[in-house]
């Protein structure tokens, strides 16, 4: 295997099996994503998985509201989608506008239309160890191209960097129903370079440009960069590809790497959840 994992690759391959079940199916899944406020970046998320879903056959209707919307408007609308039985899935696309809160909103949402993965249902099931839950697209999209590459956790050590709601925690749980043994480092944690440095595999988070260099890294480590960062000179990991790539075993890219796995694995939820809904009936 090359040493890049080519996150585009695996994203493709899933993208095609996805349509053969979507062909399968008796109804359109159909995605209703909601977007609170004009965030330039929350339109380049919307974009990309809009152009993926077209490929699939997935639906995709986009509710745009206005920056000062009402929390109870917000509220009335996703049960209005909730009880709709066309919509499989539902996502708000962070963040938030200030006057809304995020609990309440990814908390309203059905738990089995919730395509994130945020509601507390979701998160519960994922820590309990309870199988039928949706996770956030990011860390299954991880374990995703880990499978792909037949690349395995169990029994290995694995640091994550970051311990956000989105990537960090939700990839600890995933890690360990996989037999990972765990460690989770953050902005306070001391001698971060100590503990990052016993990963086989190294999980990075945190949304700073190219922040871990080869001396955060173990010779062979397995090393996955999550980070997407605009910067002047274009996109850029969390991670210094350049410095880590003589050290490591594998490295995913920015971009190409966990980017396209996130949006198919998102596919690959609503897809399962619609399959599910009409075998269930
Ligand atoms: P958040 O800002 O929510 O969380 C960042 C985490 O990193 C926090 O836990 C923070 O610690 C930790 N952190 C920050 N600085 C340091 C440091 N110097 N040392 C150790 N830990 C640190 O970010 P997200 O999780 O939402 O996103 C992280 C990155 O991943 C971003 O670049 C984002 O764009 C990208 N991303 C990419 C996705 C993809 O599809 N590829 C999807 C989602 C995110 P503390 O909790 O103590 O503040």
């Amino acid at each position: 295997m090359d040493k890049i994992i080519d996150g585009k690759k695996a994203a493709d391959e899933i993208a095609q099996k996805l349509q053969g079940t979507v062909a399968s199916l008796k109804h359109v899944p159909v995605l209703q994503v909601l977007v609170l406020g004009d965030n330039p970046e929350s339109e380049i998320y919307v974009r990309n998985k809009k152009k993926r879903a077209l490929e699939i056959g997935i639906k995709v209707n986009t509710t745009y509201l206005n920056n000062d919307v009402d929390e109870e408007e917000v509220l009335s609308l996703i049960n209005t989608y909730n009880l709709q039985p066309e919509v499989t899935g539902i996502m708000v696309q962070l963040p938030l506008p200030p006057q809304i809160s995020y609990s309440k909103v990814v908390n309203s949402i059905d738990p089995l239309k919730d395509m994130d993965g945020f509601s507390e249902i979701n998160v519960g099931k994922l820590w309990t160890g309870v199988t039928d839950f949706i996770a956030p697209a990011t860390p299954v999209g991880i374990m995703n191209l880990l499978d792909f590459y037949h690349f395995d956790v169990s029994g290995k050590q694995s640091v994550i960097v970051g311990r956000s709601n989105i990537v960090g925690k939700p990839l600890a749980g995933l890690l360990l129903n996989r037999d990972s043994t765990v460690t989770i480092c953050h902005s306070k944690t001391q001698d971060l370079q100590k503990i990052t440095k016993q990963a086989d595999f190294l999980f990075v988070a945190i949304g700073k440009p190219e922040f871990i260099d080869a001396s955060y890294v173990k010779e062979g480590a397995v090393i996955v960069d999550v980070g997407i960062n605009r910067t002047k000179e274009g996109l850029k990991g969390d991670v210094n590809f350049t410095s880590v790539l003589e050290k490591c075993s594998s490295i995913t890219p920015v971009p190409k790497g966990v980017g396209p796995m996130t949006v198919i694995t998102l596919m690959q939820q609503i897809v399962n959840t619609a399959k599910l809904r009409e075998v269930n009936g």
